[in-house]
């Protein structure tokens, strides 16, 4: 008989009751580390006093009215994101996925109102996870997502991960945008240096294409910058943001300068829900805790202090880890195990980690991990991994 919660998750066998910070807690009282922070979602753990008393006390005032009035908390939360981004403009949604259909829906409006409604074409790439929406799965385009799920939404030319030499042949007179994620997270955190993503930039100027970043999973400081594509030293036309940007409330974003938002006019797109206050209220603290140029540095220097105890653990299990990768706390380790085993294993020591693809395991904890919670991180990653090979 089917489960009463449609059964399309394998969940693992936890259910946590409470969370601390960076601890996960179940009823009998046993004590999670949180390496995963609900998949870069709680940006600043469980329970952050200034992110539930924004809730709460926007909860205790008012709820939702609807985007057919002005809404301060949401205006106020584009005002902090055009400060502190290259954007001039900001919509609101409550997921990654439907930042993807917006941002689909806006680099066509944007040629289509240019004269060119041939333009319709989007370049994404392999590995790459873009949402569960019929956009987002068409975006990606792995068979693991779309088999059975056809007719699929036309219009993405789907290329090699890494292979840069690809994309100038394929753009043609009916591309209209470039989509990619500076740090893939889904496909096993597989950042894309800065060159290649310099290298995207100057492509999309050269034919006066759309750059479209999906930093759903590594925006929001989680890369050590407040947006990953700052490392690079370049600026999107388009970007999507969902996940850390909540804190843990559901919330996405589309973000975009005047030019490529240009089609985007009254009537053109919509939402119930998005930008309402309770959210809004909650990402407004958010931001005003991670834009801060101190508090990025410290993601910075944990985020090198766990690379390098974790250089050390793969160090010293060669049998059960291969390498370590990512940027700031978005971390992958390919493993030589399985790593669900590895995950599996983490669950017996009391450390959250959350698998991808390329048989990696993502460390993505709350930017607000402490120092003597990293070295705990380590002692009992250590630990599942001599367990699993004993
Ligand atoms: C999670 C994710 C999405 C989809 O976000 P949802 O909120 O699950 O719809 C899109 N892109 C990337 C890069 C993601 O990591």
């Amino acid at each position: 008989m089917i489960s009463s919660v449609l059964p399309t998750y394998s969940r693992a066998p936890l259910t946590f009751v409470k969370g601390e910070g960076t601890w996960l807690i179940e009823a009998d009282g046993r004590r999670f580390l949180d390496l995963g922070a609900g998949i870069a979602v709680n940006a600043l753990g469980h329970a952050h006093p200034a992110l539930t008393k924004a809730l709460t006390d926007q909860a205790g005032a008012l709820w939702h009215t609807s985007n057919l009035y002005n809404i301060p908390q949401q205006q106020a939360l584009a005002d902090k994101l055009v400060d502190a981004t290259f954007a001039d403009t900001v919509f609101f949604t409550n997921s990654g996925t439907e930042a993807c259909e917006l941002a689909v829906k806006m680099a066509r409006k944007y040629w289509f109102d240019k004269g060119h409604p041939e333009k319709v074409d989007i370049i994404t790439f392999s590995g790459s996870f873009h949402g569960r929406s019929s956009a987002g799965i068409a975006a990606a385009g792995s068979e693991k997502m779309t088999r059975g799920f056809g007719p699929l939404l036309p219009g993405f030319t789907h290329l090699e991960f890494g292979d840069h030499d690809a994309i100038a042949p394929a753009i043609t007179d009916q591309t209209a945008a470039i989509m990619v994620e500076p740090v893939q997270g889904e496909g096993g955190i597989r950042p894309l240096p800065d060159a290649c993503l310099k290298g995207l930039r100057d492509l999309c100027d050269e034919h006066g294409i759309l750059l479209i970043l999906d930093e759903v999973q590594c925006g929001v400081g989680r890369t050590g910058k407040l947006f990953a594509h700052e490392w690079a030293g370049i600026e999107p036309d388009i970007m999507m943001v969902a996940k850390g940007i909540g804190g843990g409330f559901p919330l996405g974003a589309v973000l975009a300068t005047e030019n490529a938002a240009s089609g985007m006019t009254a009537g053109t797109h919509g939402s119930t829900y998005g930008g309402n206050p309770l959210g809004c209220a909650v990402g407004c603290a958010v931001m005003d805790i991670i834009s801060d140029a101190e508090f990025l540095a410290e993601v910075n220097r944990k985020a090198g202090l766990l690379r390098q105890k974790l250089e050390g653990l793969v160090a010293a299990h060669p049998e059960v880890f291969e390498t370590v990768r990512g940027a700031g706390l978005m971390i992958g380790i390919k493993c030589k195990a399985t790593n669900l085993d590895v995950v599996n294993a983490g669950y017996d020591q009391g450390v959250i980690t959350v698998p991808a693809a390329d048989n990696t395991i993502r460390l993505l904890p709350p930017l607000t991990i402490t120092d003597a919670e990293i070295g705990e991180a380590i002692l009992r990653l250590d630990k599942a991994a001599t367990e699993l090979m004993a």
